[in-house]
């Protein structure tokens, strides 16, 4: 295995879930120091890595409208629970000295940058880790848009969608032992046989920008520099056979 990254410029899409561990609400510490770990991995060896996360593991606009909220400010709840993600991604970022930053698409600036396109590249080319919080600023939106924005805004090469599953299956590997995981698949499959790589709105905007996405276990140690350096690992969604 080379160490040569295959990608000089990265956006890893984190979901709040995974930074739970085993547990069923908030941030289980041991997990997002091991993922910090990972990506400061990739820092080391020159990689330009943007970070989006979501909030799942502590608010979801969607679940709080079903109890009855409005629906808006149930997502700006949401919202939050990303910045709180990111500064907790960033403290154990920079107690394993990696220089972050945090910027977000809502001003909350005592607590983090504001989101500036062109200041966010240049904090990519000094390698320092950038951590895109608040998704895209706006209601109704998931952090896989968000995700799919920022990337394409930065010119990431890849988008590196972390799941609990080793990629993209025939069928959810959990419910049918037979299910086979696609090595690619295109955009096109994704969204019309609906196989869960991210929501329509997310995958329309990778696919009109040509924006692969790689879909990876984050809970496989290792499998994050893997996908990096190029290694078989995970489903690559991408109009072009590779
Ligand atoms: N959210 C939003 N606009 C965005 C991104 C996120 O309103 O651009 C809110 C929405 O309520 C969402 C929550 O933030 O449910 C957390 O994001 P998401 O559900 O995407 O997190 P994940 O599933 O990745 O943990």
């Amino acid at each position: 295995m080379s160490q040569a990254p295959k990608y000089k410029r990265i956006l890893l899409k984190l979901s709040g879930e995974a930074l739970m561990g085993d547990g069923d609400y908030g941030i289980d510490p041991v997990t997002i120091g091991r993922i910090a770990d990972e990506i400061k991995g990739l820092n080391r060896i020159g990689v330009e890595v943007g970070v989006v996360i979501g909030g799942g593991n502590i608010f979801r606009g969607a679940g709080l409208a079903e109890a009855g909220m409005d629906r808006v400010a149930a997502d700006h709840m949401g919202m939050l629970a990303t910045v709180m993600n990111s500064l907790a991604l960033q403290d154990a970022l920079e107690a394993r000295d990696v220089y972050v930053r945090v910027m977000s698409a809502i001003r909350i600036n005592e607590v983090c940058e504001d989101y500036l396109r062109r200041r966010a590249v240049r904090h990519l080319e000094k390698k320092r880790v950038t951590i895109f919080a608040a998704g895209t600023g706006n209601p109704f939106f998931t952090t896989d848009s968000a995700a799919a924005l920022r990337a394409i805004e930065i010119n990431a090469e890849i988008m590196l969608k972390a799941t609990k599953v080793d990629g993209v299956y025939t069928a959810d590997p959990m419910k049918d032992p037979s299910a086979t995981r696609y090595e690619h698949i295109s955009f096109t499959d994704a969204l019309t046989q609906n196989l869960g790589v991210m929501d329509a709105t997310a995958l329309v905007m990778c696919r009109e920008n040509n924006l692969p996405i790689k879909v990876f276990n984050i809970f496989n140690e290792g499998d994050l520099l893997k996908v990096v350096l190029g290694d078989n690992v995970g489903t690559l969604v991408s109009e072009e056979t590779p």
